[in-house]
């Protein structure tokens, strides 16, 4: 077994593992720690070369210890598209979408709860509960069933309903909260302990961590095994920025990568920027306990990026500042323009992932990126789950072809 127990981002310490409970007494997350030694005594970059075409081609790198108990529906290996007309138009030396959206349950969420969901197994859980925008709540539905433990998602009333729909679908028992995603973590805690339920929220157990970090993993072997410049992400809870940047430490101790960390920029949509304002305030001075607490006058859409308490906003934003990174919003109307250009190019992009290309024209016309920069944008999700229910009211209804005709030359 790899995994070796628990260290905590903040102070250092280490602790056993244990897969509830990831607060440090510092108040640091706790991530999980491996033996890297014996990784690399079995995962050489020759033995991915015969490796399946799922993140558990990184298995060592990954907290599951009984192979049995892994959870799969086959996530990961996702496309990595090399956008090369835009290269010329952007003046930059490289830019690639990952195609996040191509995982099993149409997000990324599918990696995190891959691993997440294979911990409980491990650990014989058999009610898991989760407070999720959407996507998580999916992606937690999908793999409990596939690993037959019950799940009790809760989504604020206005996500995505084509998401919510998707919950029943996997089986989960699925509740509709009126609030933010804080309000249905708070339902979640003043339950568990009478539910049975384990809290498989953001940073709350170390699986989805691990999960999104095959993310990174995964982009420096396709480019391989190089870092690119500058990764552009769009950022909610931020368990996807603080998984890439533990699989980049993690290559580097391996000494598989010797190239400079890529600088994280997070993206979130005005209305709902804590990671932005966070960053403000630090770069004024700020220390961690003086950071805004950002509650009212949340008026974002809907979308994983909606998290106005990401639950270790200082971890995040000691990521950004030390990658030499950073954070920007961008508004309702610039997502929806970046997910007309994107689908002009024959990518289903979701506002999230539009939201990366709208950051990316953002920091081009700044002068923030530089035309020596290869850059990579995730698209966590696509534009199906986000389509309201029934044919949108501006398309034109017709029977025939000669209705068609008269439709054309009105
Ligand atoms: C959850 C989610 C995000 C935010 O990801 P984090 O890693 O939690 O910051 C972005 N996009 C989509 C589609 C999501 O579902």
């Amino acid at each position: 077994m790899t995994r070796m127990g628990l260290y905590c981002s903040r102070c250092s310490m280490q602790i056993p593992f244990r897969y509830q409970d990831m607060k440090c007494v510092c108040g640091g997350t706790l991530l999980v720690h491996y033996d890297l030694e014996s990784v690399a005594k079995t995962m050489t970059k020759e033995a991915l070369w015969h490796r399946s075409s799922s993140m558990w081609r990184y298995k060592e790198l990954l907290p599951v210890s009984d192979p049995d108990c892994v959870v799969s529906l086959g996530e990961g290996w996702t496309p990595l598209l090399r956008m090369s007309n835009w290269e010329q138009k952007l003046q930059l030396s490289e830019l690639w979408i990952k195609r996040e959206e191509q995982n099993p349950t149409g997000s990324f969420k599918s990696r995190g709860f891959s691993v997440a969901v294979s911990l409980l197994k491990e650990s014989k859980v058999t009610k898991a509960a989760v407070p999720s925008n959407g996507n998580a709540a999916s992606a937690l539905a999908a793999y409990a069933s596939r690993a037959g433990i019950a799940s009790f998602v809760f989504i604020p009333l206005d996500c995505p309903s084509l998401i919510v729909e998707e919950c029943p679908l996997y089986g989960a028992s699925t509740c509709l909260v009126d609030g933010f995603i804080h309000d249905a973590a708070a339902i979640i805690e003043a339950g568990k302990k009478d539910q049975g339920w384990v809290n498989v929220g953001t940073l709350k157990e170390p699986g989805r961590v691990e999960g999104k970090k095959t993310m990174g993993i995964e982009l420096a072997e396709q480019l391989g095994w190089t870092f690119p410049d500058v990764i552009i992400y769009p950022t909610g809870g931020g368990s996807g920025i603080i998984g890439m940047w533990k699989a980049y430490l993690e290559l580097k101790a391996l000494g598989w990568i010797q190239c400079d960390m890529p600088k994280f920029v997070c993206v979130q949509e005005e209305g709902c920027q804590p990671i932005v304002e966070g960053l403000r305030s630090r770069r004024n001075g700020a220390d961690r306990n003086a950071l805004p607490s950002v509650q009212a006058g949340i008026t974002s859409s809907p979308t994983g990026m909606r998290v106005p308490n990401p639950p270790d906003l200082d971890l995040i934003l000691s990521i950004v500042e030390q990658s030499g990174g950073t954070a920007i919003a961008v508004s309702k109307q610039q997502i929806a323009e970046a997910g007309q250009t994107l689908g002009a190019q024959g990518i289903s992009s979701s506002p999230e992932g539009s939201a990366t290309w709208a950051g990316l024209l953002t920091l081009c016309d700044s002068g923030w990126l530089s035309p020596s920069d290869s850059v990579v944008l995730f698209n966590t999700s696509h534009a199906m789950k986000y389509a309201a229910s029934g044919v949108p009211d501006s398309l034109p209804i017709i029977k025939n072809y000669e209705e068609y005709l008269r439709l054309r030359n009105a």
